[in-house]
Formats: structure tokens, C-alpha cells, sequence
């Protein structure tokens, strides 16, 4: 009798509860009947919609085929890819991207640098929107899957979010950043620094030409952009602009390929100072004065690469890497003492208190070295220091639950290169998805990343900025 009862129960509620209630949806969308059903689901069924690892599904083929075309805009042949800002193949690189853009559903704007933003309009436009991108330059003779991964991939992760059904609340905003790499204007991440604020390079690229004397301006004017000469201003992005930002990306190291794990997830971006130092001796011939009264700058020079190391050694963290990659000596023959030494140090942190203290420490050095052989430190220039960046706890925790839900093996890790991320943490909470890559290569023709293992980023991406739409 019971069990009957409980039938009959049932039975009544599903010809009574639920119809009544999709009556009342149908009709009335600000019915608390509405809620009861949201609960009930677990899906909001009247403005946006969420979003379940099943229903996501990536078009390989067509993300394949985009890569492909998009490698083909390259000054040097296949499988070398060269695209420098603002050249023919850049802009031709640019169109392809906004093409795809339109093709999503996106509406495009493009600032007076050229980034290119296309957004999704989400339910509640007023808010700010979730943002993720990267770039689409290429070094010469590198490859085809640095940033093109973050952009292509954030435009499929448009369309695998649009095909599940998914409707966002904030809107969703895909962004091709100008510039990331230094090659033309000796200016790296220059469209991301822009967009977090930087006055000082807005007023330096006035004045900036590149290797053949075009200035930056008429470059970018051949390019359509920069119409008014003077002022990138309006290429600022206000603080807050969006709530998140977030970057897929190759790793461009082997950790992940060689622990067979699909999804890096970035806690922290480690930022690079670099510094530029002279020293200046009396020189002299190599046989006729004696040691005792030699002001060698070589040795200086080779004294203060030896304090670098021993400074970063000495940080207490494996995060800390200093670098000599340049030692010039003046004249430079193997008869002659060193009158001038020029060396470029490059320290890079995730902290910035402990990088800046290794800086100061080889200033320190520089300057006792200096003194003990009796040579004149003749410049001592830190040439950038940009602070490192922290990944937002919360997207950390969104990026974890979509691999999570999406069953994909993942880890922490810290992002040794830097990218527009960085910049962009100024504007914005930010987080950066990586995926493995061939034996970590990067920046050379071999580089390579699986279709799969792009298709698990770009789930993870979509899945990632559905959970930071709804926020
Ligand atoms: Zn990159």
C-alpha cells in the first residue's frame, strides 16, 4: 500500500509540479516558480545559460586547418614562420583573424596599436566582460603554434561554448594583442603594455624607429592604425576593464610532455630586469705591462658575471636565474689588455623584492670590483624591470575545477617566459592555461603541439571562462 501511495505521488507530481511550472517559465520569467526549477536543474534556464564538461566539443579538424592557413602568412618558408608587425604579412595574418572573429559572432573593434578585441555579448553587458587572447607575431624562422595557440583557440573556444548551448552573463572577449615579440621595435608585449597603461613607452614610441629608420608611427599608419600621430591614450584600459583575463598557451618548456600531463596551470609569471654595465681600464699590450699594474675591464667584466651567479645562488629560491648572454671586450684582440667591457645581465623572479635585491647586490659588486682593480664603472643601467605577476586565486580555482571536470591530468607551474599576461595583470585578475609542446622547443620551426592536446586547452578555456561568465 505504501509503495502505491508513493507512485501514485509521484505521478501526480509529474503531471501537476512540472508542467505547471514550465507554464508559468513560459510566461513569466521573474516567476519564483523560475528559481525552484534552477534549483531544481542545476542549470539557469532563462538568461545565461552553464555550461557541463560533456556537452563541449572542438572542431580539431577546422582548428588544425586554421594553424595551417595561418602559418602560411610567413616571410620565410614553411615549416619557419616570420611575421613581423605591421608587415604586408601581418596585416594579412590580421584579416584572417578578424574573418574568424566575424564567422564566431564576434564584434570587432581594433585600438590605435591594432589589438584586436571581438566580444560575445553576454545577458549583462553592463559588467565587465572575461577576457583571454594572445598573439599571433612570429620571431623569424620560428614556429607555428606560439600564441597563434591562444588565439585561434580562444576563437574555437567561442564556438565549442556557442555549439553546448552555453549563454554567458559578463561577455567574453577574445583579444589579439600587437606585438608580443620584440623583433621590430626592440619593444616586447608592446600592444599588452599599452593596454595596462604605460606612458612612458606611449611617449617613447614617439621617438622609436626600427632597423631601416621607419619610425613606429608610419609603420603602424602603413598597417591602418595610429591615425592621430600623437596620442595612444585611448589604447589605455581603465583597472577593472575586465574581471578576468586569462591566456592559453604552448609551455615552451618540457615538463608537461615529459610527465605526460595535459594542462599546465600557471600560478605566477616570473618577470625579467635586465641590465646594462661598462667598465673602462687603461688597456695596454698584453706582453709589456706587468700584472701588477694592469686595470683590466675584461677581468672586471668576468669578476662581476661570476658575482651574478653567486648572487642568484644565493637568493634561497630555484625561482631566481640571472644570465650573462653578452661579454663585449674593446679592442678585442688577443694581444691586447681590455680597455672597455660591456656585459648585459638579465635576472628574472616570480618575487620581485627578492629579483630587485639580486640587483642590487651585483650593483653592490659591480661597484667593489670596480675599485679593487681599479677600473672606472662607467655605467651601471637597469634597462627594465618589469614587477612579475601572480595568477587570481579564484581563476586558479576555476582553471583547476573545468580539468577537473573535463578529467584532464594537470599541475601548477610557473611560466619561466613572459607574455602579454603580465601586462595584463595590471588591468585585471589574470591566468594562464599552458599545454604541452614537442620537447619544450619554441621560438624555431620545430615547434610543434598536438591537435589533442590544443583541443584539452581550449576545452579547458572555454569551460574556464563559462564558470567566470557566470560569476
Ligand atoms: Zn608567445
Amino acid at each position: 500500500m505504501g509503495l502505491r501511495f508513493l507512485q501514485a505521488l509521484l505521478f501526480l507530481s509529474i503531471l501537476f509540479f512540472f508542467p505547471a511550472n514550465l507554464l508559468v517559465y513560459s510566461s513569466n520569467e521573474d516567476d519564483p516558480a523560475i528559481k525552484t526549477m534552477e534549483q531544481f536543474s542545476g542549470f539557469a534556464t532563462h538568461e545565461s545559460q552553464s555550461c557541463s564538461a560533456s556537452a563541449l566539443s572542438v572542431d580539431t579538424e577546422s582548428l588544425q586547418r586554421q594553424i595551417d592557413e595561418l602559418s602560411t602568412f610567413s616571410d620565410t618558408p614553411a615549416p619557419s614562420v616570420t611575421r613581423i608587425l605591421y608587415s604586408e604579412k601581418d596585416v594579412l595574418a590580421r584579416r584572417y583573424i578578424k574573418n574568424l572573429m566575424g564567422l564566431a559572432g564576434l564584434s570587432i573593434r581594433e585600438d590605435a596599436v591594432g589589438n584586436i578585441f571581438g566580444r560575445w555579448n553576454g545577458n549583462d553587458p553592463e559588467i565587465p566582460p572575461v577576457a583571454t587572447g594572445s598573439h599571433v607575431d612570429a620571431i623569424p624562422y620560428s614556429g607555428k603554434y606560439d600564441g597563434v595557440v591562444g588565439v585561434l583557440g580562444a576563437i574555437e573556444a567561442v564556438n565549442v561554448l556557442r555549439r553546448s548551448g552555453f549563454k554567458p552573463k559578463r561577455s567574453l572577449e577574445v583579444i589579439l594583442f600587437t606585438s608580443e615579440e620584440p623583433t621590430r621595435f626592440g619593444i616586447s608585449c608592446l600592444g599588452s603594455r599599452l593596454l595596462a597603461g604605460s606612458e612612458p613607452l606611449a611617449d617613447a614610441l614617439r621617438r622609436t624607429v626600427d632597423g631601416h629608420n621607419v619610425s613606429f608611427f608610419d609603420a603602424a599608419r602603413s598597417a591602418g592604425y595610429a591615425q592621430d600621430r600623437d596620442d595612444l591614450s585611448s589604447v589605455f584600459l581603465k583597472k577593472g576593464s575586465y574581471s578576468a583575463f586569462l591566456e592559453l598557451h604552448i609551455e615552451q618548456g618540457p615538463l608537461l610532455e615529459e610527465e605526460g600531463t595535459s594542462i599546465g596551470i600557471v600560478t605566477a609569471i616570473a618577470a625579467p630586469a635586465s641590465i646594462k654595465v661598462d667598465f673602462e681600464g687603461n688597456g695596454g699590450h698584453a706582453g709589456a705591462v706587468l700584472m701588477p699594474y694592469r686595470n683590466d675591464a675584461g677581468l672586471a667584466a668576468a669578476e662581476l658575471a661570476l658575482a651574478v651567479e653567486e648572487h642568484v645562488l644565493q637568493s634561497g629560491s630555484i625561482d631566481t636565474v640571472g644570465t650573462v648572454g653578452i661579454l663585449d671586450l674593446h679592442p678585442g684582440a688577443i694581444n691586447s689588455i681590455p680597455s672597455k667591457a660591456h656585459i648585459e645581465i638579465d635576472t628574472r623572479d616570480i618575487d620581485e623584492k627578492r629579483r630587485n635585491s639580486v640587483i642590487e647586490k651585483i650593483h653592490h659588486s659591480a661597484i667593489t670590483i670596480a675599485k679593487a682593480r681599479k677600473v672606472k664603472l662607467s655605467e651601471f643601467r637597469i634597462v627594465n624591470q618589469d614587477p612579475p605577476a601572480l595568477s587570481d586565486e579564484s581563476i586558479i580555482k576555476a582553471m583547476e575545477d573545468a580539468s577537473e571536470e573535463l578529467n584532464l591530468t594537470r599541475k601548477w607551474m610557473i611560466s619561466r617566459a613572459y607574455h602579454d599576461s603580465l601586462f595584463m595583470a595590471r588591468v585585471s585578475p589574470m591566468g594562464m592555461i599552458f599545454i604541452p609542446c614537442y620537447k619544450g622547443y619554441s621560438h624555431k620551426p620545430e615547434e610543434y603541439a598536438s591537435i589533442e592536446n590544443i583541443a584539452d586547452g581550449v576545452k579547458v578555456l572555454a569551460l574556464t571562462m563559462a564558470k567566470l561568465s557566470l560569476k
